[in-house]
């Protein structure tokens, strides 16, 4: 072996996992929704711990540490701060303007009984137990495929109202397929939680490690279940109707650090 090729399988020893990072960083988006990319540290200083609020963040090493930050739809446009042992590192959140979007749906999902509400309460703190999951291990790559070959029916961040009432912005992407449609991992991941919820129909939840989860509703069948690991491409089920809908569709979410962001973002060629 030659010294030129023993002394690049050294380098290689050294970097390390963190350092062959396989790149596909989504691009630098500092809106509410959007996910920020903020320089942390030299790419030979230890690998650094970062926090947003009380979450801990994504950090990897490209070409330096690098936080890959989930900005919150609901953040205010202004100052937000990152925490790294002592230091401070703070950034600015431009405001974006999303559309409206109207839609009418059947009057329980605005209006439902007491018992579907305490039902939707309950579905509420195990979606956010899910969305909020962080495992040590990072992504082996943040770039995504499209879960569904299909073409986009509503983008992310529409405020939305149903039957003419104000409600929550649309906080993921929604994917038009026929019903049957297989729905695939659009990344290596684990199966965090799945199961049947009043909004969101029949829904799956995978952890991709580092706090990206993602997230697939309005399913037909669940093909999956909790604690099994996903290749790219194993079908996760297949695209349905069930849940708060007007047809059948995937509606695909992205959460980072706890916070619902573009899935567009971390899709190649979008
Ligand atoms: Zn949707």
């Amino acid at each position: 072996m030659t010294t030129r090729l023993c002394l690049l399988l050294l380098a290689a020893a050294l970097l390390g996992p963190a350092s062959a990072f396989a790149l596909g960083l989504p691009p630098d988006s500092r809106v509410p929704g959007g996910v920020a990319v903020i320089p942390i540290a030299d790419a030979s200083a230890p690998a650094p711990q970062v926090f947003y609020g009380d979450r801990p963040v994504l950090v990897v090493n490209d070409n330096g540490w690098k936080a890959v930050v989930g900005i919150p739809l609901d953040a205010e446009p202004g100052p937000q701060e990152l925490v790294s042992g002592e230091r401070r590192i703070t950034f600015e959140v431009m405001p974006k303007a999303y559309a409206e979007q109207h839609l009418t749906v059947q009057r329980r999902y605005v209006s439902p009984s007491p018992e579907e509400l305490a039902r939707i309460r309950a579905e509420q703190v195990r979606i956010r137990a899910a969305l909020t999951h962080y495992s040590q291990e990072l992504p082996g790559s943040l770039r995504l495929a499209l879960p569904v070959d299909g073409p986009e029916s509503s983008p992310f961040g529409l405020r939305r109202f149903f039957n003419g009432e104000p409600r929550r912005p649309h906080s993921g992407l929604d994917l038009a397929a026929p019903a049957g449609t297989p729905i695939k991992a659009p990344a290596a991941g684990r199966v965090l939680d799945a199961g049947d919820f009043f909004f969101n129909g029949n829904t799956v939840f995978l952890d991709h490690g580092g706090g990206l989860i993602t997230m697939y509703c309005h399913l037909e069948q669940i093909a999956v279940e909790p604690g099994q690991w996903l290749q790219p491409g194993e079908t996760i089920g297949t695209v349905g109707a069930t849940g708060r809908v007007t047809g059948p569709h995937l509606h695909w979410g992205v959460t980072l650090n706890g916070a619902m962001v573009d899935p567009a973002l971390f899709v190649e060629n979008r």
